[in-house]
């Protein structure tokens, strides 16, 4: 069968993309193949609302069913492409079944980096990333009482607190000394660490765990420093790596992800890549980067999908990075570094900042902590990158926040 527009992935870049391609070319068959069960949907609620028993799981998908319909969208789930050939244009996936393509988008993501332990092949050793992870330790929940989360981002720490909030014990292991420490600085990073231990996470920083194994119906676990842990189920969310290896053997520019150029372009022809997968001209910053996060994989999907059909469009958004930890909401744009210089002020201490990530006295990142007003104003100030000393960067954020 062949298709004017191939989308391999089921997620939220690939969902966009749809829209994308309908905003230009109302007719052209489009075919999505997703290797998950379920339509594609939301994952930044799997580490927050639905533990809480508030949340609508009908808001989980990031369409309704009848948008496929309505597009002409031909959506086959629970199918993996194995192979791309794309001098012929054509691929293959888990059934041995074919399809010829015009335009082909790479919409693969991430999947999570492995734990390299001994004993980490075990079933009590989970990651977290799909709807299907949280459906299965849904389910086991009842029968848990401590989880031992190994990983120091944001998805580790937002599942810290909710495990927390379902009364679970947590005992939460992290490589370095705080929390998010790649992209927070001290004085925030150690404020998350204050916040976890206050809902009663035990957090055992600068630690990694290198053996594991099952016994009398309790997992036990030895860290890199020879101490013993006794848990009943290891989590592993420390991070994710791009799944870019479909797109490498068939030949297109690999770096940190699928290189591809300001319109959302690999580098063979006909071939496309966005969301997390895709390494891309951050024209604002000057640099190829790749962006792990929701609002990016949106607003690259939807315009890399308009591109396929036509539409010719540079990619200038600046992605939000965005994470929730009970009443504190960060938000960030730009380069969210914490090895560039750093500096935060505080509008409420431990409660709203605004932190700059600066190199020579350039503005090259923000992070907002419970100050969402002023997102397009920390957009502007990475857009503009004019040099500002402390003092004008300082005057700034109190006068107008
Ligand atoms: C638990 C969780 C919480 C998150 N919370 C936040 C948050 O608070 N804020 C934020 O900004 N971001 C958050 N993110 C990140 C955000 O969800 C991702 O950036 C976004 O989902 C990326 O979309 P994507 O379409 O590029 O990739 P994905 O959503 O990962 O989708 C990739 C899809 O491709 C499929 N696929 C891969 N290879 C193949 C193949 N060979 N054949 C067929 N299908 C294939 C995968 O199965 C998957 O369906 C979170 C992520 C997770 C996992």
């Amino acid at each position: 069968m062949h298709h004017r527009y191939v989308i391999i992935g089921g997620g939220l870049a690939a969902a966009h993309a749809i829209q994308g391609i309908r905003s230009r070319d109302t007719e052209g068959s489009i075919l999505l193949l997703s290797r998950e069960n379920h339509r594609p949907y939301n994952r930044p609620p799997l580490t927050k609302d639905v533990w809480f028993g508030t949340y609508d799981m009908e808001r989980l998908p990031v369409f309704p069913d009848a948008f496929y319909d309505e597009n002409m969208v031909t959506l086959q789930l629970r199918r993996e492409v194995l192979e791309v050939d794309t001098e012929h244009k054509v691929l293959w996936d888990d059934r041995g079944e074919s399809a010829g393509y015009d335009q082909l988008l790479f919409a693969t993501g991430c999947r999570p980096k492995r734990l390299f332990a001994q004993g980490s092949e075990l079933s009590s050793v989970r990651y977290f990333r799909d709807l299907e992870d949280y459906l299965d330790l849904e389910a086991r929940l009842d029968r848990i009482s401590h989880i031992t989360i190994v990983g120091g981002g944001f998805t580790a720490v937002e599942m810290s607190a909710a495990l927390r909030a379902r009364e679970k014990e947590v005992t939460l292991v992290l490589p370095e000394e705080y929390p998010l420490r790649r992209m927070l600085p001290r004085d925030l990073g150690e404020g998350v660490l204050e916040y976890l231990r206050d809902l009663g996470v035990e957090v055992v920083s600068e630690e990694t765990i290198v053996h594991i194994d099952e016994a009398g119906g309790f997992v036990h676990a030895r860290t890199q420093n020879g101490n013993d842990l006794t848990t009943q189920l290891v989590l592993v969310d420390h991070g994710g790596e791009p799944q870019s290896d479909l797109a490498e053997a068939a030949g297109l520019d690999i770096d940190d992800g699928i290189v591809v150029n300001e319109y959302g372009e690999g580098s063979r022809a006909g071939t496309w890549a966005a969301g997390d997968v895709a390494e891309f001209p951050y024209l604002a910053l000057g640099q190829l980067m790749r962006v792990e996060g929701s609002d990016h994989a949106e607003h690259h999907g939807r315009l890399v999908g308009a591109n396929m059909a036509g539409a010719r469009e540079v990619y200038t958004h600046l992605p939000l990075k965005w994470f929730r930890l009970g009443d504190l909401q960060f938000e960030g744009v730009g380069e969210l570094n914490a090895r560039l210089d750093t500096e935060t002020v505080w509008l409420e201490p431990g409660r709203e900042s605004v932190t700059f990530y600066l190199r020579d006295d350039i503005v090259r990142g923000v992070v907002l902590c419970n100050v969402h007003a002023r997102l397009d104003w920390a957009r502007a100030l990475v857009q503009d990158a004019r040099v500002m000393n402390a003092a004008e960067r300082s005057a700034m954020v109190t006068q107008k926040v």
